[in-house]
């Protein structure tokens, strides 16, 4: 059921087999096959996951090649809450650990907010990460192209820069690096480095050998029309022409709320066993939050192992028959 305040009080006087933060393709892929395995589960979701600024999913099979994130998204909302799951459009502040159970601290609204606390025995940590983009006086001019031509995933989409003049939006001498893996799809690349590091001398001889150019000026703002961009102005004045632009900016990753866990990380990334379980028994996590690929397919192939870790878990606690569980102590 979709819960909104009216309807949620029900939600936090018993206690979910699992909630998922975050419903991204990782979160209703795992919930989903909790579903399915008739535990009950509730997924609280801020909305805006990195799938929705995917305008084509080009890459999953089965799919067409222009899916849009969104119908991805909203199709596996349907699809998770025709199987009974709960769904909520909230922010999960803080989870504490009472021991027996977790309990979720959750801002509901942006207005007016209101606070509430679900408990759980298990929990997915779903929440992916974001995408840092070109700081511009301008951001609308920025997310007019972001998701289209101008591209945040080599691997989604090195295959459309394919022999293309293609420009790398970069904020560090680390995140430059990205110009030697984009370096097999195309040899057309300019670095903008918008003046925020320093490309020394070993980095400049390595990309310039490669027939690369540098720009270090920054970026007044990105042309073109239709969210196709075709190349950028420079607050110099001058204008760049390009056929489309991948930023290589860094993320932001969405696991403040499990702070005080302490959990093994590597990098802003949670470190997992093979069945997406972290360093807590009973935390679990899945998708771009988790050291791996960043990629619609293995996020819904971490939830289909984590929903099914926490169904074994479930089952081998007790009797191994459902009838026998109590359900919503
Ligand atoms: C522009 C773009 C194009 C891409 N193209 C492709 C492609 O072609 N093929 C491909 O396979 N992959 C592509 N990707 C990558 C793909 O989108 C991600 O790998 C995938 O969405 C990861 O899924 P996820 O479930 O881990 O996270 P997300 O889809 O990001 O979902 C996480 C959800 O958790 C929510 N959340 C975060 N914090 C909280 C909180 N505290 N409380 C509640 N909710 C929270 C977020 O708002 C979000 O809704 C692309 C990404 C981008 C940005």
């Amino acid at each position: 059921m979709k819960l909104t305040k009216q309807t949620l009080q029900s939600s936090t006087d018993q206690v979910y087999d699992t909630i998922i933060v975050g419903g991204g393709a990782g979160g209703l892929s795992a919930g989903i096959y909790l579903q399915r395995y008739l535990l009950n589960t509730l997924i609280i979701d801020k909305g805006k996951a990195r799938s929705f600024w995917m305008q084509e999913l080009h890459n999953y099979l089965g799919l067409p090649p222009d899916t849009p994130g969104r119908s991805v998204l909203r199709q596996g909302k349907e699809h998770f809450l025709s199987l009974g799951g709960d769904l909520l459009d909230a922010f999960v502040e803080e989870v504490i650990d009472e021991g027996e159970t977790l309990a979720l601290r959750v801002k509901v609204g942006r207005n007016q907010s209101e606070y509430y606390t679900f408990r759980t025995k298990y929990l997915i940590a779903a929440s992916g990460i974001i995408d840092y983009l070109p700081e511009l006086e301008n951001m609308r001019n920025v997310y007019d192209y972001a998701g289209y031509n101008l591209h945040v995933c080599l691997i989604c989409d090195g295959y459309e820069m394919a022999d293309k003049k293609v420009g790398v939006f970069a904020s560090s001498a680390g995140n430059a690096e990205v110009v030697f893996p984009l370096g097999w799809f195309t040899d057309q690349i300019t670095l903008f480095t918008q003046g925020q590091f320093e490309v020394n001398d070993e980095l400049r001889s390595r990309i310039t050998e490669q027939g690369y150019e540098i720009v270090e000026t920054p970026i007044e703002q990105f042309l073109g029309e239709n969210h196709q961009m075709t190349g950028v102005e420079l607050t110099d004045g001058q204008v760049v022409e390009l056929e489309t632009g991948l930023i290589s900016m860094g993320s932001k990753y969405h696991a403040t709320y499990l702070d005080k866990f302490n959990l093994e990380k590597k990098g802003g990334n949670l470190v997992t066993d093979k069945m997406a379980r972290t360093s807590h028994p009973r935390i679990f996590a899945i998708g771009d939050l988790k050291v791996g690929l960043n990629q619609v397919v293995v996020a819904a192939a971490d939830g289909a192992l984590a929903a099914t870790q926490i169904w074994r878990d479930i089952r081998r606690s007790g009797t191994g028959k459902r009838v026998d569980r109590k359900v919503n102590v």
